[in-house]
């Protein structure tokens, strides 16, 4: 990427997990531009089709200010991968005094990881698919579990276990999320397995039940519909026995209302 930066839109955002969101939102930045190309994604405008501004480190520092001025009670960087070499530029120039979080589809390599360590308090990595063939069908890539497996591995290894102030607000730790999708509640069932397994009480979880047909998932096979109460409740009946603690998401998430205004 070059050095200048892209972005779809500043502003706080209410919709993540309680311990990220606060009762002010977070300061979130929206990145323009994705490593991944999802059929089915839902800002496909700024992930897929570039929407987004230029901009600056002192600029983008200083809207995050007037953020955090407000009462944000966490920073989010959201799909920052292919603008690493600036969000650390961003926190050397802003030096927030609240938890940074790092919001990612989880296709990350190890080695650009590891530049990011002491300046990432949280990490939100999505955990899409149990198996590298979903990967390569839906997202454009022959690797994803492989990566992602070994992304969180090393982002874990950087924040340590989950821990949460009494204001409810996280501060260190990794969430991974996983977006439940239609006719493929195995695939879900297996990321769960795997990471009870592998990191038990070391993380929190996150299902997303908030999937809805769009883009290029419109009129799909097996993704042009929203997911059922008999996938979200097997489902949610896996994580709910498994060794993972975390959040899940209502059905009625299921929204467009959901998806930000790209309005820069
Ligand atoms: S990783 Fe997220 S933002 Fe990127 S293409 Fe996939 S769904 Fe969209």
């Amino acid at each position: 990427m070059p050095n200048s930066i892209y972005v779809s839109r500043i502003a706080p955002h209410y919709w993540e997990e309680p311990v990220i969101s606060g009762n002010k939102g977070t300061a979130a930045v929206f990145f323009t531009g994705c490593p991944l190309d999802c059929i089915y994604c839902q800002n496909k405008e700024i992930s897929q089709n570039n929407h987004g501004r230029k901009t600056t480190v002192e600029e983008i520092s200083e809207e995050v200010q007037l953020l955090i001025d407000s009462g944000c009670e966490t920073l989010s960087f959201i799909t920052p991968t292919h603008y690493i070499h600036r969000v650390i530029d961003i926190l050397e120039y802003l030096k927030p005094n609240i938890p940074v979080v790092y919001n990612t589809g989880g296709y990350e390599s190890v080695e650009t990881l590891k530049t990011l360590e002491g300046y990432i308090d949280v990490y939100l990595p999505d955990l899409k698919y149990g198996s590298n063939q979903l990967g390569k069908l839906y997202s454009g890539v022959d690797d994803y579990f492989d990566v992602a497996k070994a992304a969180i591995d090393e982002m874990v290894r950087q924040t340590g276990k989950p821990f949460i102030n009494k204001n409810g607000i996280m501060e260190k730790g990794v969430i991974v999320r996983n977006l439940l999708l239609p006719n493929h509640t195995r695939n879900s069932i297996e990321v769960i397995e795997y990471l009870s397994h592998q990191y038990s009480d070391n993380i929190l979880f996150s299902l997303m039940a908030q999937y809805t047909p769009y883009g290029k998932a419109l009129g799909h096979e097996k993704l042009g519909r929203k997911i059922t109460r008999r996938e979200y409740e097997k489902v949610l009946n896996i994580f709910e026995n498994s060794m993972l603690e975390g959040f899940s998401q209502e059905l009625t998430s299921a929204n467009q209302s959901y998806i930000p205004k790209w309005d820069k």
